[in-house]
């Protein structure tokens, strides 16, 4: 198992933004967008599954971070600010972490590389049109961003030039001159943001080229994607996430599914070939246009979109007396709310699939559902974003009186009505079974402080000290691991 060689991730964490970049990326200490660059990508993974066993191994065991081939230029949506140095040279890049300070930044190696090419051809049609970079605190100038989207199995490109003032003058012309140097973009838009604002897009879009959409295939099915709409950024990672949702969601072709933070439909869209019918939730007026525009695109008759707050349409379902069977959810980092969690309990959905792009957040959401009748079954986190801290986990959940038949799930001695004739495991035994199936050593304080956190022992005696040092990540799974072992503790982490 990865963590088993895994040590100082804690100190590994804190040390990361100082570090200089493994993979010789000259913006590693100014840019801060890839918080573990100075880590090779082996390393990289065996510290995203440590951060998940730390987060989530207290629910079930957490598979093997599925990493990418080739961890590099995977962006399919890259975005450049523009500003202009004291000469009054143009250059365009990324806002240094937590500032709005514009670092330079020609190419990166998470962004596809065609977009950065593009981004370098504006850069020097600006300077030929004798254009500059807005500037929000004078209101001066023109360009504030360019966006570009690629389709990276379609080919398709979108470029967005987002813009401080409405006015565009040789507007005809700079399009044509970006288009001569690159023939394979698809669509141009103008868009308007003049306020000062952190958001990269105002409100006001113009088409100037093109449909305004690009097209894109995603596990052989055709999305439409518009610039506001939310669509993954790595496509390749996404199918394998995709696939293993719909594995998790173990579908017979019987089942209504809940679709809920749907985006652009595409989980929904998977599930709807696989499930009687499907409906989808999203708060952006705009993905749930391409969502509706999708369903129609593949054809698919048994999907239905919904404009509104997921947990608002949860609980207008709930008090209707609706039903659900797999209730799939993927929302932003924040996670879900109360109000959602708790009208999918009264949906009471046999399976309950969510996709995270933030643990800590899922970790609260996985707790509250865990202590209201359902149990995780399995986690299995995804690297969505190399180089960066961020990693993506999809975890199924059923309820506990359900039948487990549908997946795996390892049997304690306890299921097997065991436990009443085997004693009590002494720290000794914890210690060796940790030992012989882990090949680490862990002390009889880290033993107590598990049984403690775990509500299985008082820690009277030692919890006053201050100065003891506290159990690593890596060794409270191995622990967590023999008390599920000894069948002290429930596949969710709490006491039997
Ligand atoms: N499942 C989609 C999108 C996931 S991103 C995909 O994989 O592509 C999370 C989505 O949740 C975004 O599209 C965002 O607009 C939406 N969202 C955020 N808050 C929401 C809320 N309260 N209710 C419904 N949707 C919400």
């Amino acid at each position: 198992m990865i963590v088993e060689k895994t040590t100082g991730t804690t100190h590994t964490e804190k040390v990361i933004c100082l570090a200089k970049s493994k993979h010789g990326c000259p913006y590693a200490k100014t840019c801060g967008g890839c918080q573990l660059q100075n880590l090779t990508y082996e390393e990289q993974l065996r510290f995203k599954q440590v951060k998940c066993i730390r987060l989530l191994g207290r629910f079930c065991r957490v598979e093997e971070i599925i990493g990418m081939e080739t961890p590099y230029h995977y962006r399919n949506k890259v975005q450049a600010a523009f500003a202009e140095d004291r000469r009054g040279n143009i250059f365009s890049g990324v806002y240094q972490a937590a500032s709005h300070k514009v670092v330079a930044v020609e190419k990166c190696l998470t962004e596809d590389e065609k977009a950065d090419e593009i981004i370098g051809t504006v850069r020097k049609l600006l300077k030929s049109f004798k254009l500059k970079p807005y500037n929000p605190d004078t209101k001066q100038g023109f360009l504030r961003h360019v966006l570009v989207k690629r389709g990276f199995q379609s080919g398709q490109i979108m470029v967005v030039l987002v813009t401080g003032v409405r006015e565009f003058t040789k507007k005809r012309s700079f399009v044509n001159a970006l288009l001569k140097a690159h023939p394979e973009i698809t669509t141009v838009l103008q868009n308007v943001n003049p306020r000062r604002t952190s958001m990269v897009l105002g409100k006001e879009d113009f088409v100037l080229y093109g449909d305004g959409k690009i097209e894109e295939t995603l596990c052989g099915l055709r999305f439409r994607i518009s610039a506001k709409a939310f669509y993954q950024i790595n496509p390749a990672q996404t199918e394998v996430l995709y696939q293993k949702a719909l594995e998790f969601a173990a579908l017979t072709g019987r089942e209504t599914v809940i679709d809920a933070y749907c985006g652009t439909g595409t989980i929904g869209l998977f599930a709807a070939e696989h499930a009687k019918q499907v409906v989808g939730v999203e708060l952006n007026a705009d993905a749930v246009k391409d969502a509706r525009e999708n369903a129609k695109l593949n054809g698919a008759k048994n999907i239905r979109f919904v404009c509104a707050d997921a947990g608002e349409f949860m609980r207008e379902a709930a008090a209707h007396g609706e039903s659900a069977d797999v209730v799939l959810m993927d929302p932003p980092r924040a996670g879900s709310d109360r109000a959602f969690l708790s009208s999918v309990l009264t949906l009471s959905p046999k399976r309950i699939v969510y996709i995270s792009c933030n643990p800590e957040t899922q970790q609260r959401d996985l707790l509250f559902l865990c202590k209201n009748g359902y149990q995780v079954r399995k986690i299995q986190p995804v690297d969505m974003f190399p180089h960066t801290s961020h990693v993506e986990t999809v975890a199924v959940l059923s309820r506990k009186s359900a039948s487990k038949s549908f997946i795996p799930v390892s049997i304690s001695p306890k299921d097997m009505g065991l436990s009443e004739e085997k004693e009590q495991p002494t720290y000794a035994n914890i210690c060796d079974y940790v030992q012989k199936t882990h090949d680490m050593k862990v002390s009889s304080l880290y033993v107590a402080q598990m049984k403690a956190e775990c509500g299985l022992e008082t820690q009277a005696d030692r919890s006053g000290d201050k100065k003891q040092p506290k159990c690593p990540p890596e060794k409270r799974e191995v622990i967590l691991d023999a008390f599920r072992h000894f069948g002290l503790i429930g596949e969710d982490g709490t006491e039997k």
